[in-house]
This record gives C-alpha cells, sequence and structure tokens, in this order.
C-alpha cells in the first residue's frame, strides 16, 4: 500500500480511539491519553525516519535534526505517560518531561539555522548554533524554576503555559524567516514540512494548554497528536503541494537576512530580561552572549562585503578592459576607439586643438588569406596591430585601436598635419618594416594603405563626418596603388573612390 493512502488509515483510527478514551474517561484516563499520543509519535516517527533515508546527502542533516526532534518529544511524552502511572492526576514534579521538550525546540532551531551553503555559512550557522543553545537553556532554566519550586499556583501554570507558547513561538519565527528564504527545490521540501510542524506545534499546544487548564474534559488532550498528525501527513506527501507558488524576492533576501540574526539575539535578550529577576548571573551572562554574538554577525557580514565588493571592483576593472579591447590584438576595439574618439572631440573643441583621424587598412588582405590561410591572417593582424601601438608609442598619447577586420584607426590629438602626416607615413614604414612576406602582393611582403582628415582648431564639424572623411580618403589611397597615404580633400571625385577600380 502507498504511504500516502496507509497514512490517513493509520491516523484516523488512532485519533478516533483517542477521542473514544476521552470522551469515556476511563480509570487512567491520562495514561491512557498518552499512551495513543505516543502511538502517533512513534508512527510519525517511522514516516520521518522514512525519508531521512530517502533523503540525499546533503539534506540529510536537516532530516535528521527532525527526526532527532520527534525521538525528544517522544522521550517527553514517554516521561510524561510514566508520571501518569505513578502519579494518576499527572504532577509532573518526579519526571520532569521540560528538558525534552525543550531540546526537541532546540533541535527545531539548529534545523532552521544550520546553512550548509550561505555565504557566511561556517561561522554564522555556528554562531546561530550558540545561540539557539542559549535560548533553548534559558527557556529550560525559567520553566525549571517554576516547576520545581510552585506548579500548584495558578499563576505557575499560566507563566509555563506562556513560556511554552513563547518557545514555540521563537521556533516559529525562526523557521518561517528561513523558509522565506530558501530557494532550491530539495531544500523547500524541508523547509515545508518544517514550516508546517513549527506552526502546528504552536497553535495546538497553545490551544490545549488553554482549554486544560479552564474546563473538566478531557477532550483538549486530542490537540496534542495534531502536531504529529499534521507533520505525518505532510511527511507522507513526497510532492510539495503547500507554498508551491512561493518564490523568495530580492527584497524579502534583504529584509529576512538583516532580521534573522536579530531574531536570536532579541530571543536571548528578552529571556535574560525575564531571568533578572530570579538569577543576576545567568541574566547578564546571556544578555552578553546575545550582544557579542550580534556584533559577531555583524562583523562577520561586513568583512564578507568588504571582501565582495573588492572582488565586485577586481571584476569590473577586468571586464571595462575586456569590453574596450580587441582579443587577437590587444589594442582598443572600434567601442574603446569611440569612447577616446569622444573624449579627443570634447578636449578638442574645448581647448581649440587639432585633431586628425587615420584610418590604416591592411592591403589585400583577402588574398592574402586566400594564399596564407586564415590562421596566418590572425597572426599577421596581430603583429601589425603590435607594430602600429609600439610605434605610436613612440610619440606619446596616440589612440590605436582595431577598427574592424583588417582596419586599424589612429587618433592624434593636438599635432598639426604635417605632424600627423610624418607619423602616419612612420606607421606604414613599420608595418612594411615587418617583412611579413606576402606572395601575392605587389611589394612581396604586408603593407598598409591610410586615410586621413583633419579638425583644424577652433574649426566646427560633426565627428561621424570625420570619420567619413578618413574613409574617403583611405578609398583615395587604395585607388592610388595602395601602401600610400592620402588626405581627405573635397575634391575627391566619386569615381575615384571606388576601392576595387
Ligand atoms: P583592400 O586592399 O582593398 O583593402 O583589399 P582587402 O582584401 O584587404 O579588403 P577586403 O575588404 O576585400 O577583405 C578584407 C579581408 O579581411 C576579408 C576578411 O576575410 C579578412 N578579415 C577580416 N577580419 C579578419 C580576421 O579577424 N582574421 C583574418 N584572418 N581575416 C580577417
Ligand atoms: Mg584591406
Ligand atoms: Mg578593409
Amino acid at each position: 500500500m502507498k504511504i500516502q493512502t496507509l497514512a490517513p488509515k493509520v491516523y484516523v483510527p488512532l485519533l478516533a480511539a483517542h477521542a473514544a478514551v476521552l470522551v469515556a474517561e476511563p480509570a487512567r484516563v491520562l495514561s491512557w491519553s498518552y499512551a495513543l499520543v505516543l502511538l502517533v509519535l512513534l508512527f510519525t516517527l517511522f514516516l520521518a525516519g522514512r525519508r531521512l533515508r530517502m533523503s540525499v546527502a546533503h539534506n540529510r542533516p536537516w532530516w535528521t535534526m527532525l527526526l532527532l526532534a520527534l525521538a525528544m518529544q517522544l522521550a517527553a511524552f514517554g516521561l510524561l505517560l510514566t508520571d501518569s502511572l505513578v502519579h494518576p492526576q499527572g504532577t509532573l514534579v518526579q519526571f520532569d518531561p521540560t528538558f525534552y521538550f525543550c531540546s526537541s525546540s532546540l533541535l527545531l532551531t539548529l534545523a532552521a539555522v544550520y546553512n550548509p551553503v550561505g555565504p557566511l555559512h561556517r561561522w554564522a550557522s555556528a554562531l546561530d548554533a550558540v545561540l539557539a543553545c542559549a535560548v533553548a537553556g534559558l527557556f529550560y532554566a525559567l520553566l525549571r524554576g517554576v516547576i520545581r519550586h510552585d506548579t500548584a499556583q495558578a499563576s505557575a501554570a499560566s507563566f509555563v503555559m506562556w513560556m511554552f507558547d513563547a518557545m514555540a513561538l521563537f521556533v516559529v519565527a525562526c523557521v518561517t524567516l528561513r523558509f522565506a528564504t530558501t530557494k532550491r527545490a530539495d531544500e523547500r521540501r524541508f523547509f515545508v514540512v518544517l514550516l508546517v510542524f513549527a506552526w502546528a506545534e504552536l497553535v495546538f499546544p497553545a490551544i490545549h494548554n488553554r482549554f486544560i487548564l479552564s474546563s473538566e474534559s478531557y477532550l483538549p488532550e486530542l490537540c496534542l497528536d495534531l502536531p504529529f498528525v499534521v507533520l505525518g501527513l505532510r511527511l507522507s506527501q513526497r510532492r510539495n503541494v503547500w507554498f508551491r507558488w512561493y518564490r523568495p524576492s530580492r527584497r524579502v533576501h534583504l529584509v529576512t537576512g538583516g532580521i534573522s540574526p536579530f531574531v536570536l539575539s532579541m530571543a536571548l535578550c528578552l529571556l535574560a530580561f525575564v531571568q533578572l529577576d530570579r538569577n543576576r548571573a545567568i541574566a547578564f551572562g546571556a544578555m552578553a552572549v546575545g550582544i557579542a554574538s550580534y556584533a559577531m554577525r555583524v562583523a562577520l557580514l561586513l568583512g564578507h562585503h568588504l571582501r565582495q565588493e573588492g572582488e565586485l571592483k577586481h571584476l569590473q576593472r577586468g571586464l571595462r578592459q575586456t569590453v574596450i579591447h580587441d582579443e587577437l590584438t590587444g589594442l582598443l576595439n572600434r567601442r574603446g576607439f569611440y569612447r577616446n574618439f569622444d573624449r579627443a572631440w570634447e578636449r578638442s573643441t574645448r581647448d581649440r586643438l587639432p585633431l586628425t583621424v587615420a584610418l590604416v587598412d591592411i592591403d589585400m588582405f583577402k588574398t592574402y588569406n586566400d594564399t596564407h590561410g586564415h590562421l596566418a591572417g590572425d597572426d599577421c593582424l596581430a603583429k601589425v596591430g603590435r607594430a602600429l601601438q609600439q610605434e605610436a608609442d613612440a610619440y606619446g598619447d596616440l589612440t590605436v585601436a582595431r577598427y574592424g577586420g583588417e582596419e586599424f584607426a589612429v587618433l592624434l590629438l593636438g599635432r598639426d598635419r604635417m605632424m600627423a602626416e610624418h607619423i602616419l607615413q612612420r606607421l606604414r614604414l613599420c608595418v612594411e618594416a615587418l617583412r611579413i612576406a606576402s606572395r601575392r602582393s605587389r611589394h612581396g611582403v604586408v603593407t598598409v594603405s591610410v586615410g586621413l582628415a583633419a579638425r583644424d582648431e577652433g574649426e566646427p564639424g560633426e565627428k561621424p563626418a570625420l570619420l567619413h572623411q578618413a574613409d574617403q580618403a583611405l578609398y583615395a589611397a587604395k585607388h592610388a596603388g595602395r601602401n600610400c597615404l592620402r588626405w581627405f580633400a573635397p575634391s575627391l571625385h566619386a569615381s575615384e573612390l571606388d576601392r576595387h577600380g
């Protein structure tokens, strides 16, 4: 039989038997009641054990913690049963289950704070675990103090009730916050289970405690089964049917990331405050732990963010360089060229400086590729690019970029036409001097043609127009036989500009 169908078939008769016992009120009704709670719990433990066996290795710690939490509840209800057998009215004096209830809450909290993949996982989880232990310890100290001394008084019973509620609320807060930021599907499957159980552990025992104090009937005892029944039904379903729509947003991450450590430290400080009248040493110690661990958490987070900021800056620098550089030649690419062109244009306008743009194009490069192969073509491009850059470096801050394909662009700011021409002639000659053999070239080596266009001091104009003029001049250089340099002249005739002519 499938476990999904088996679970209700086990729980329904157990709940019915429990209700019958509570209504019939036979001798030792409490003992019968606890025995039935134990049976319900045992079946839920079996279901949790089954999920633990089925879980993947990295999720096992969570399922183990849930299983242990249930085992603690088993011990607690076992003690309650023993107590009811020895004292039919259930005094809690001789056999105190509080330790096991607190341990169960602690294990649920530990499951909520355990995070093997978070950015600060090791240290943050360790700090949170210390805080969770301190909180559970304080709850236990407060409850134990009251139960040992004055359980008979109504005020003490009410204090115990509120303390248990507070403990369950604390677990609910931790689990809900954790669930709110859980993204991975397998993690979510566990945290939906934990969330449902934590809320059931808050609601049903609270109802039980209030009704048991105010009513003569034993029926509220049925509430003790319900958290385990709810959990068991959830455990028997492998597929997540609840909260499937929910996905944590960035804002939820930010908010819960800030609140989570605060909740633990705040809970500890609040409990320390309640403890102040009873035991000052424990109270001050707990407050110190609460504040110190919060400060450490903040310091950890700050350190993490600073480290990340450094890494991001480094990455950003690298990315910026990659975006504006050409991989093959190592020169600026077209984007980098435009960035420098914009700056140079602004300076030229502001300081009334001449600005020259040169387009340098490798001659007959298609033929070179066809003859020597594409890889040799790449190699040639890289050599030409490096040579142009090295030669340009000798003249200071010239911009040399790979404008596209086998075309390079050079920017000369503050150089008059004569100087610009001199520099570009040197660049052209340095390529020729590389003596890269080109079998089908007229010169026997790789050469370049250069087209130049200038904006004189204070001259108005448009950036694209200057580039267009340099392009036209380059066509003219090609037309003039290649391996030469031409200035843009307005008189250039259209037919002269046919580079393939
Ligand atoms: P021209 O003298 O008129 O400039 O003739 P060309 O053959 O150099 O000009 P064309 O525009 O006809 O051909 C350019 C060639 O450049 C074609 C293309 O395969 C080659 N090319 C462009 N980018 C690369 C590259 O990154 N690597 C290689 N190996 N070849 C490239
Ligand atoms: Mg070419
Ligand atoms: Mg070209």
